[in-house]
């Protein structure tokens, strides 16, 4: 008797981040720290209390938070969010 052990397709996750379009985010000097952008995509930039600027939680963009960090940086007021595809 064999026990169908995980050699049998698992569920593949393909995904591989250096082939996969990817975007950075990045945060310049112009902040005023409004806390705009950690209100519009948490998941990407995170607003400390005692920060002077806001400032990027990840390396990456994760793809499911792509559209509200797009929004983020079109809402900062003084565009001091850069995507980097
Ligand atoms: S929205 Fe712009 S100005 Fe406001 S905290 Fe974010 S990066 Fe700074």
């Amino acid at each position: 008797m064999q026990s169908p052990v995980e050699t049998a397709g698992s569920p593949a996750r393909t995904y591989s981040p250096k082939e996969d379009t990817t975007v950075k985010a990045s945060i310049d000097d112009s902040c005023i720290a409004c806390g705009l952008c950690a209100d519009v995509c948490p998941e990407v930039f995170e607003m400390p209390d005692d920060a002077e600027i806001a400032k990027v939680k990840v390396d990456e963009v994760p793809a499911d938070a792509e559209a509200s960090c797009r929004e983020a940086a079109e809402s900062c007021p003084v565009e001091a969010i850069q995507l980097e595809e």
